[in-house]
């Protein structure tokens, strides 16, 4: 099965962008999720594998504590607490490698230090709008996740015989997180051609997911227990569900990073609906709501977060933000549903 992505133009291009650079910063978005630290920490792990000496990832901010086994994470460098070391990886960079985000603007904080760096600039991703600023651009909105495209290129680049069951381990898990574990954007046949490659590395499928989804403690279960019940906004006209979650209601149940991950999802579950918005209250900065779309059944969320919600994404998976109190928030995404209404409905 020919898994190559790209022509030989842009082979020789990575290429001679490899060869040539020898101190490299891999970085991904804010709030890293499963594709961003297992692509980043599979691509870190080529580059050494390849020679290079000098390869730093660093991440905006936390992951969740379910991504903690990863093999590589202890050398992650964190900005929010590292912010020194940081910004000298990138002023010494020759190279930096923007993995799983298509703006700058996604890393947030550490947005001077990408845009103000020197080093040419490889961007591996696959949101829809990438910016294409940069020397080499590799972006491909087909793809399950990130992760899936640092297999395929690690392949193409003749990397795979000589690649250890740590780096397989970390693409399996981008690829699985992204999917909903196989659950959607999963159905091309490379994928399972893909993975059939990683179990050759003796990755453990079972193990990655359990370690992933078999994590929380029993509060964040309360949690979403408390949400699906107490919190749940469902428009059965319109086919759509929301609901907000406030900062002391995750205090209640002692939130931790990774608590709230994909509990957007579970609303799709009901038969029929087309669009579900998670609506919470950012833990640390005040007036800050934080968003995140999913869709299904012929709708597609991600032009309603790019227009309501300062945000943007998959087609059917899409985030953003609001600078605004939660109920402010609620206001607009009654709005955000009315708008679009005649494709809900
Ligand atoms: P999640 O709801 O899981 O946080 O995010 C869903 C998708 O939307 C992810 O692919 C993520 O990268 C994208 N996304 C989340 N927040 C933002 C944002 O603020 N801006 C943009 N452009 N995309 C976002
Ligand atoms: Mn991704």
């Amino acid at each position: 099965m020919n898994i190559n992505l790209l022509d030989t133009t842009q082979l020789e291009q990575l290429r001679t962008l490899l060869q040539t650079s020898q101190h490299i910063v891999i970085c991904a978005h804010k709030s890293p999720d499963g594709d961003a630290v297992g692509s980043t920490l599979a691509w870190k792990s080529y580059l050494k594998q390849i020679g290079k000496d000098d390869v730093k990832v660093c991440l905006p901010d936390a992951y969740p504590d379910f991504l903690q086994w990863l093999p590589g994470t202890n050398e992650i460098i964190r900005h929010d607490k590292r912010p020194a070391e940081v910004k000298q990886a990138f002023d010494n960079a020759d190279l930096v490698c923007c993995l799983d985000f298509n703006q700058n603007s996604r890393v947030e904080d550490m947005l001077p230090l990408l845009e103000g760096c020197k080093a040419k600039r490889l961007l591996i991703d696959h949101h829809l709008d990438p910016d294409t600023n940069n020397e080499l651009t590799i972006s491909n909105t087909e793809m399950s996740s990130t992760s899936e495209i640092v297999f395929r290129l690690i392949a193409q680049l003749d990397g795979y015989e000589q690649m250890g069951k740590d780096c397989a381990q970390c693409i399996y898990c981008g690829m699985m997180t992204d999917t909903g574990g196989f659950t959607y954007n999963s159905t091309r046949p490379e994928i399972y051609y893909i993975i059939s490659l990683l179990l050759q590395k003796r990755i453990d499928k079972d193990k990655i997911y359990n370690r992933v989804y078999h994590n929380y403690s029993a509060n964040a279960i309360k949690l979403r227990g408390h949400i699906i019940y107490n919190k749940l906004q469902v428009i059965d006209e319109l086919h759509a569900a929301y609901f907000t979650v406030t900062k002391a209601e995750m205090q209640r149940f002692h939130f931790i990073k990774g608590d709230m991950e994909g509990v957007v999802n579970i609303p799709q579950q009901i038969k029929g609906l087309k669009l579900s918005i998670s609506l919470r209250e950012d833990t640390e900065r005040p007036n800050l709501v934080l968003v995140s779309l999913r869709s299904g059944n012929g709708f597609h969320c991600q032009p309603m977060a790019v227009k309501f919600f300062n945000g943007g994404g998959h087609a059917d998976a899409s985030g953003g933000k609001l600078h605004c109190s939660i109920e402010e928030a609620e206001q607009i995404t009654l709005r955000a549903i009315m708008a679009f209404k005649d494709e809900l409905r």
